[in-house]
């Protein structure tokens, strides 16, 4: 038997799937008619890579502890206390906090101009160029591009270090090129940023922090 539990999603499909929230909801997505057999069977031969995941998003969870209830803000990736104050500031060893409804607003206000510096920066290195750029508090995402180039970013982005902006905005600018995740896209990726995958995997250790709904 497994030694986490799971929830079975039946649903008309042929093939088996399993995923890992990274709240660490184990999820088996199976054929309206498998038997419970199959579905055991199934999530014991991928347990090892469960167990894996697991692990890995529990480590992110005591990362991530205290921020979803503002007592911690990431501010340059590094993660701060959170001291109530009567004013919103952000110094070198902590960050005073009004209320935890400030915490969007104060973090655009302190690096929004930066942020945007960063845009164009990678704007005129590219030739690639947004209709305008936005911020909200996306659940699962770090940014997005419509299809009439309105780049909106999830203002959490804010917390992280610039090297993991930069990865974001090229990401979402290079979608005003191409609107998919295609071999072309990523070869746009790669001539401009030849580490990319290396900082996506940096980005993806805070995929805990884009769904915090702070
Ligand atoms: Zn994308």
């Amino acid at each position: 038997m497994a030694d986490f539990a799971y929830k079975v999603v039946r649903a008309r499909r042929r093939s088996f799937s399993v995923s890992v929230t990274c709240d660490n909801r184990v999820i088996v997505r199976c054929p309206m008619r498998a038997s419970e057999k199959s579905v055991t069977e199934f999530v014991l031969k991928k347990s090892a890579w469960i167990d894996r995941v697991v692990r890995e998003n529990s480590a992110a969870l005591s990362l991530f502890e205290g921020v979803a209830e503002c007592r911690y803000l990431f501010v340059g990736g590094r993660k701060l206390p959170v001291l109530m104050s009567n004013k919103n500031l952000i110094t070198d060893t902590c960050v005073y906090l009004k209320d935890n409804r400030s915490v969007k607003s104060m973090l655009i206000k302190c690096f929004k101009d930066e942020f945007l510096s960063v845009v164009d920066k990678m704007s005129n290195v590219t030739g690639l160029k947004s209709e305008s750029v936005c911020f909200r508090n996306y659940r699962s995402r770090w940014g997005s591009c419509s299809l009439d180039r309105v780049i909106t970013f999830n203002y959490k982005l804010l917390m992280l270090d610039k090297s993991l902006w930069e990865y974001v905005v090229l990401h979402e600018l290079c979608h005003t090129a191409v609107f998919n995740h295609s071999a072309k896209f990523y070869s746009l990726m790669r001539r401009f940023m030849p580490d990319f995958s290396e900082r996506r995997a940096a980005l993806k250790k805070y995929a805990y922090l884009a769904s915090l709904q702070i």
